[in-house]
């Protein structure tokens, strides 16, 4: 009977060591639990650090969670991180680092540091460049660059690749269409060109009925400074001005253009454009150079058509040091993007080069996902070409290989992967002296400097299991989807949606003689309809917190949508939503977050211009 109270007691002391009870502790004859010894506290919190261990209940988002260490100038003159910064002159005596004029790195005292490199030296990165950081994360180096930020990682071979914080990783789906060259579509008997085919206010007709136009031909005038023009995109007569089914499903002013069988579709010989001919030399004639965008009718061709030029006009009182050009192409099927920088790899470079010469920006950066390393490859080679041809080019560019992950190609997440830098929640990339742009946007600048053509068509992925033939295909704005997808060999008899975009952002549509217009990226054919299980109660997991990049709430928006709460979504930020659908991706109660936040901004909208 001793012996196994003994045994009792032993077993309970085995407990108390590692949990010390006040209970315990009085039941077996002692006053209080010893106190930990700082050395035994330490290991914990190391051993707690080191095993990712954080409060709460643990989530895991489709890859690794970890939970990095504060920073080094908490962790004290100790911290290896520290030591390497001390190396690399970018701390002071206490860890902090030094004022902007103490330059370490050679630049006069005064001058602003890069984008980059400011956020290197915030986020305590060693040195400069991605690779530098990539090779501290993955040697499990304690390196916490972002405070106490997780960081989410995926089991792929991207991992320890900069990136931004949360995303999703949704299956790619490339493989059809990413190794097909592009390839140009015939031209058919009609096309329909909505006015509204930007971010802004829609173009203002100049055509009438009967008129004949010309390939190249100016149809409409922009409506404003943001607003853009628009082009013929064939050789033809105005057959109407009338409201025509738009991708966005609303009826919108179109003009339609019957096709002249007989003409050679030659472009319009190109007119000289007010204010000079407008070559971006930092001259007076930079105002020339915004306004020849303007009238090229060129948009972010990323998907989100916002005229470039605006981007390309600096407000006064303001200056850009950075340009960033987006060639991640997130979304998962479409390979249009990855096309582009392959095959106009030199167009994409004098594209930069030109936005860059405009903006006066000394640094450029070009962020391409890992999932495209021909693409970076052949970037690389175009831009050492391009600098060998042109000693005295100003500024410096270098591509940057990012992890896959969705959605980087988002102009706040690619700034934060590239840049490590955050715009702020309500402010814009130009509030950091950063501009974003898109690849195929730089291209199409570079060919309207080059061969003065406007953006009459663009290149466009046909692709998803429900198409016949997938393809990557030049596209004549206005074209009706139903005679693309025909040129693709039509859809499979058990195709059930057509989505032009990604899945991800794009929109399903109800009836295929929508046309391609300027923000069409893909047209996505699949064989049944993405979501198939009914919505479900939620279950609390948290798993859209933990996917959405703009840090919302999405379970508690959707509840505030339901109970019709307006105010309470303002005060939850929910104009800060970009409508990623990362949130709805991971809900495994499959809640449609995204269409209740959308329902949501409509409601704070009226709220805060009643
Ligand atoms: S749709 Fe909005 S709320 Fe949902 S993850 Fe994206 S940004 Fe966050
Ligand atoms: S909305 Fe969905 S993902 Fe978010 S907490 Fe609820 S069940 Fe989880």
């Amino acid at each position: 009977m001793g012996s196994l109270r003994g045994a009792f007691r032993q077993l309970l002391w085995a407990f108390c060591r590692r949990r010390p009870s006040p209970v315990l502790y009085r039941e077996l004859g002692h006053p209080r639990p010893p106190r930990a010894s700082p050395a035994d506290t330490n290991h914990r919190q190391r051993r707690r650090r080191n095993s990712g261990h954080r409060r709460g209940p643990r989530r895991v988002v489709l890859g690794a969670v970890r939970k990095l260490p504060h920073s080094p100038r908490a962790r004290g003159p100790g911290h290896p991180l520290h030591r390497v910064r001390a190396q690399a002159g970018r701390v002071g005596a206490r860890g902090r680092t030094p004022g902007r004029t103490r330059s370490a790195e050679g630049r006069v005292r005064g001058e602003a540091a890069p984008a980059r490199e400011r956020s290197d030296r915030r986020h305590g990165c060693p040195a400069q460049g991605a690779s530098h950081r990539a090779q501290w994360i993955c040697a499990g180096t304690p390196a916490n660059f972002r405070g106490s930020r997780r960081i989410v990682t995926h089991a792929g071979t991207t991992e320890g690749l900069p990136s931004f914080s949360h995303g999703v990783h949704p299956e790619e789906h490339k493989g059809a269409t990413e190794s097909l060259p592009i390839e140009r579509m015939p031209f058919v008997s009609h096309y329909v060109l909505p006015l509204a085919q930007h971010i802004g206010r829609p173009s203002k007709c100049i055509v009438r009925p009967g008129q004949h136009v010309q390939r190249g031909e100016r149809i409409a005038d922009p409506n404003g400074f943001v607003s853009t023009a628009l082009h013929a995109p064939v050789t033809g007569t105005v057959e109407a001005v009338e409201l025509r089914p738009h991708p966005n499903g609303k009826l919108a002013e179109s003009i339609v253009i019957a096709i002249d069988a007989f003409a050679s579709q030659e472009m319009q010989e190109p007119q000289k454009p007010e204010g000079g001919a407008g070559g971006p030399n930092g001259s007076s004639r930079i105002d020339g150079f915004v306004r020849r965008v303007q009238e090229a009718g060129i948009v972010g061709l990323g998907g989100a058509a916002f005229p470039s030029h605006v981007k390309l006009q600096v407000p006064e009182g303001k200056k850009v040091t950075t340009v960033v050009l987006n060639g991640c192409e997130c979304e998962p099927y479409l390979t249009c993007d990855h096309r582009v920088m392959l095959e106009d790899a030199d167009k994409v470079v004098r594209g930069m080069r030109l936005i860059m010469q405009q903006l006066g920006a000394a640094h450029g950066y070009i962020g391409v996902e890992r999932n495209k390393s021909d693409a970076i490859e052949t970037l690389r080679a175009a831009l050492s070409q391009n600098d060998s041809q042109n000693d005295s080019q100003k500024g410096s560019i270098e591509i940057i290989a990012l992890q896959v992950k969705y959605p980087q190609g988002a102009e706040k997440m690619l700034i934060d992967a590239v840049l490590h830098e955050r715009v702020p929640a309500g402010g814009l990339p130009l509030d950091l002296e950063i501009v974003v742009h898109n690849v195929a946007t730089a291209s199409a600048i570079a060919d309207m400097v080059e061969n003065d053509t406007p953006l009459i068509e663009r290149v466009i992925t046909v692709t998803g299991d429900g198409v016949r033939r997938p393809a990557n295909v030049v596209v004549p704005l206005g074209t009706p989807i139903a005679a693309v997808l025909e040129h693709c060999g039509g859809l499979k008899p058990e195709a059930r949606q057509v989505i032009l975009g990604g899945p991800m952002m794009g929109v399903a549509q109800k009836e295929l003689d929508v046309p391609v217009v300027k923000g069409t990226s893909g047209i996505l054919a699949l064989t049944q309809p993405q979501r198939v299980v009914g919505e479900q109660p939620c279950i609390r997991c948290g798993r859209c917190l933990d996917a959405c990049p703009m840090f919302l709430n999405p379970a508690r928006l959707a509840q505030l949508v339901r109970n019709e709460r307006a105010e309470g979504l303002l005060s939850h930020h929910v104009m800060s939503c970009f409508e990623c659908a990362s949130c709805s991706f991971v809900c495994p109660s499959h809640i449609p977050l995204v269409h209740l936040i959308r329902v949501g901004k409509a409601m704070a909208r009226k709220v805060a211009v009643p």
